[in-house]
């Protein structure tokens, strides 16, 4: 009997080394990664873009502390079941039971960092650049694309709050609160600010009918993402149809997404109203692909250069 507890203590030794050793490659594997972000769109003009790359250079020990936090629990497969110790107190429960805790200001619905029109960032929450776990998907997706011959860059990642600020003023002035809300997020609502989405490509509509968008469409959940606004799912997300924005949650969470056929909202059971907004505007029902296609179209003034104001046309 002594020797099979031996036995069984010296297997568990084994098991917890080799565990260890994993989790060792991980980080070693991420903190060696390529800047996949300065590989792409660097003809963009656009000022978040400098912002962007400037905020990656001088990213904080504060903030890299913050993304390991959260880099860690991603990682980690069983995320989900420590929900409640790692994301913080238990707030509530969605319409489909999914729990919802909150820990610093920052929402999590089972586990998955959520920002949309009902849950907000707080303004303080500035990881200054994509999250280590979200960066290295897309480096895996972007080399998958190119195997096949298809070019996928990253046109903007991650923006801090207060550029969100500047732009949707920008947005809200031009074209009024009503209309910037349905392509531009409130500064603290904006995915951006999560460092977990990516706007893809050219960032206009017509990337959906690209053989990127195309493939992006069908095989991004492979690596960890979701279509974030997907195409009548207006009433759901907030947003109208965004062929280019896809958001890191895991690749669990986007295989059983995807397979939904469901957006983020419809398949945890939340909503995403601004307050001042929820009581007296019915939301958007149904907005059909036309008058999508036509208001995305809409958002481009002529007198600006097609790139410029795509780029910061989104959510
Ligand atoms: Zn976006």
């Amino acid at each position: 009997m002594k020797k099979r507890a031996l036995a069984l203590i010296s297997a568990a030794v084994t098991l917890i080394t080799a565990f260890s050793g994993c989790n060792f490659e991980i980080i070693t594997e991420e903190t060696t990664l390529p800047d996949v972000i300065t590989e792409g769109h660097l003809d963009n003009e656009t000022t978040y873009y400098s912002l962007e790359t400037e905020a990656r250079e001088e990213t904080t020990a504060a903030a890299e502390t913050t993304s390991e936090e959260i880099t860690t629990q991603d990682l980690n497969t069983e995320a989900e079941e420590e929900t409640t110790e790692e994301q913080g107190e238990i707030i509530g429960y969605t319409e489909k039971g999914f729990v919802i805790t909150k820990k610093d200001g920052i929402t999590y619905v089972d586990g998955v960092l959520v920002a949309n029109k009902t849950y907000s960032l707080p303004e303080d929450y500035n990881p200054g650049s994509l999250l280590p776990e979200c960066e290295k998907a897309f480096f895996e997706m972007k080399s998958a694309a190119a195997k096949e011959g298809l070019n996928l860059w990253n046109a903007s990642g991650f923006r801090s709050y207060e550029l969100q600020s500047r732009l949707y003023k920008r947005y809200s002035e031009r074209d009024g609160k009503e209309a910037a809300d349905r392509y531009s997020a409130r500064p603290g609502h904006s995915e951006h600010q999560t460092g977990l989405a990516i706007d893809l490509n050219t960032i206009t509509s017509a990337f959906a009918n690209t053989k990127e968008g195309k493939w992006v469409a069908e095989n991004c959940h492979k690596y960890g993402f979701i279509l974030r606004y997907p195409k009548e799912k207006e009433a759901q997300t907030g947003y109208m149809y965004e062929a280019w924005h896809i958001r890191y949650v895991g690749i669990e969470t986007a295989g059983k997404i995807y397979n939904s056929g469901l957006c983020l909202e419809e398949y945890y059971g939340i909503t995403s109203c601004y307050e001042d907004t929820a009581e007296n505007e019915e939301p958007v029902a149904s907005v059909t692909e036309a008058q999508q296609m036509t208001s995305a179209a809409a958002d481009i003034p002529q007198e600006q250069p097609t790139e410029t104001a795509a780029a910061v046309q989104v959510g």
